[in-house]
């Protein structure tokens, strides 16, 4: 049984060889636009929060200027994300915090924090949990951090990477044992194998990159025509 590194190695050098290395953009985002274009990707589809974010920001593009927003007034322009009470209550208050606090509506003070220190820093502020400090880690900050959602967790635990249903649970595990270097392309191409082939009610298991290595118990295979060749040879061995 490989250590669990080791095991992050291969599943990523497997997704690896499915999907290439993750398109990343070359211009570095702004970690406040991530912050909240992630509270605003909470419990919704991409489109919605997307249409949510791009709305807010089409209205107000400085945050200087949502932030004299009331909570309501805030609800109102991102509502199609749903939760708009809970989410432009975090928004306003992330905002009035790092105005009053920090003195600016940055983020670049956490710069200079070590990683746990950042996680500690963005989830105590309302409406932020672990999932949406990473992803500011991952994607703005450009730090190794594997963010986990409840799709990252269902193929984790799938794979056998990870043994719970708490996305926070996990990403504490796999994140203590992350090889440097790949959380962007581990993370991305997770999500993407999620959508795509571990779905969550009819895992598409024929044609998924991980099926020699995946410890789920309940694979779904299609029809015999879907079988490669190789397939046959690894059954015959095995028998
Ligand atoms: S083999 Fe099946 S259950 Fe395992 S990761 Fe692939 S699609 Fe998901």
């Amino acid at each position: 049984m490989m250590n669990l590194k080791s095991t992050i190695k291969k599943v990523n050098s497997l997704l690896l060889k499915k999907y290439g290395i993750p398109h990343r953009n070359e211009k570095i985002p702004n970690s406040l636009d991530i912050l909240i274009g992630t509270i605003l990707s909470q419990n919704t589809n991409d489109k919605n929060s997307y249409k949510a974010y791009t709305d807010l920001k089409k209205k107000y593009p400085q945050w200087d200027d949502v932030e004299k927003l009331t909570a309501s007034q805030i609800e109102k322009i991102i509502n199609v994300a749903g939760l708009g009470k809970q989410k432009s209550n975090a928004i306003k208050k992330a905002l009035t915090y790092l105005k009053n606090e920090k003195g600016e509506l940055s983020l670049n003070y956490l710069k200079k924090l070590k990683d746990d220190e950042i996680l500690t820093e963005l989830t105590q502020l309302e409406g932020v949990g672990l999932k949406t400090a990473s992803c500011v880690l991952l994607f703005a900050l450009r730090r190794n951090s594997c963010p986990v959602d409840t799709h990252v967790n269902r193929t984790l635990n799938r794979i056998g990477i990870a043994n719970s249903s708490n996305p926070e649970k996990t990403f504490k595990l796999v994140n203590s044992q992350m090889p440097e270097g790949i959380a962007h392309q581990f993370h991305t191409n997770l999500i993407r194998l999620g959508r795509e082939i571990c779905k969550p009610t009819n895992p598409n298991c024929t044609i998924c990159p991980l099926k020699q290595i995946c410890l789920f118990e309940d694979k779904k295979y299609d029809r015999l025509s879907d079988y490669k060749v190789n397939d046959f040879l690894l059954l015959d061995s095995i028998t």
